[in-house]
């Protein structure tokens, strides 16, 4: 708070024009992603590119470049821009893949994947949340991104199988309906764990076989992903 409260009172940094917010884009990638081992060129050239400070509501947009995940509403937020980069980096996209996202929040993700697979279709629970986004990524030309209201838990069953999965709130174990829509050689990057406890970011591989892998990359705190009936 006291952090907001001092970028508010700095006129430059609560009003910066297109192109500051770009130098913090720029210095953002550099300190906080490159500087933790995140390598993958076409990521980093992504992070640098999406306008992050339009994803996140105005009082927080001075911080959007900061390094940790922001209020966006309804209770949930927007991931730490390292923890973005890696699950990211984890799926491994080079341009040809339909990728599906669970958990839309903003769209700040999603956008981030737009630029590096052919197609992403994400999933939001909060209703007004998903009409947000949607619209948000449509009035940045995110044309490659559709939204859908309802529950990441069933995946999108139409548009399965996806050679790329990213989950962005944490379930207690692997969600059987996303295994199943996941390619053969797909990958899924996705927290797990218990709500407001210890959860693991975790790397699921699928081989050619339908044989699963799973690698645990890194702790994490993620929002949990919530049942439809609550
Ligand atoms: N990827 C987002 C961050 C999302 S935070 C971004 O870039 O801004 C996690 C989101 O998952 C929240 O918006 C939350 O409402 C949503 N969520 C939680 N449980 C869900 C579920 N079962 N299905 C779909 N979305 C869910």
């Amino acid at each position: 708070m006291a952090l907001l409260l001092f970028c508010l009172a700095q006129p430059s940094l609560a009003q910066a024009p297109g192109d500051a917010y770009a130098q913090l884009r720029q210095a953002m990638v550099r300190t906080q992603i490159q500087a933790r081992g995140v390598t993958d060129p076409r990521v980093l050239e992504a992070l640098r590119e999406v306008p992050r400070h339009l994803f996140v509501p105005w009082p927080w947009r001075a911080l959007a470049y900061t390094d940790g995940p922001l209020p966006i509403g309804h209770g949930q937020t927007i991931s730490q821009p390292l923890v973005v980069a890696l699950m990211t980096e984890a799926l491994k996209l080079r341009g040809q893949e339909r990728v599906l996202e669970i958990g839309t929040g903003s769209g700040y993700q999603a956008a981030v994947l737009s630029l590096l697979a052919a197609e992403v279709y994400s999933i939001e629970i909060v209703p007004e949340l998903a009409r947000e986004a949607e619209q948000r990524l449509r009035l940045l030309g995110y044309s490659k991104v559709r939204v859908r209201a309802g529950d990441g838990y069933q995946g999108w069953p139409e548009a399965a199988p996806f050679a790329a999965i990213v989950v962005t709130a944490a379930p207690e174990s692997l969600p059987p309906r996303l295994l199943e829509q996941l390619a053969p050689g797909g990958r899924m990057a996705l927290p797990v764990g218990p709500a407001g406890g210890d959860q693991s970011l975790t790397l699921v591989e699928k081989d050619a076989e339908g044989r699963i892998k799973t690698t645990v990359l890194e702790p994490v705190r993620f929002v949990p992903m919530v049942k439809e009936a609550r």
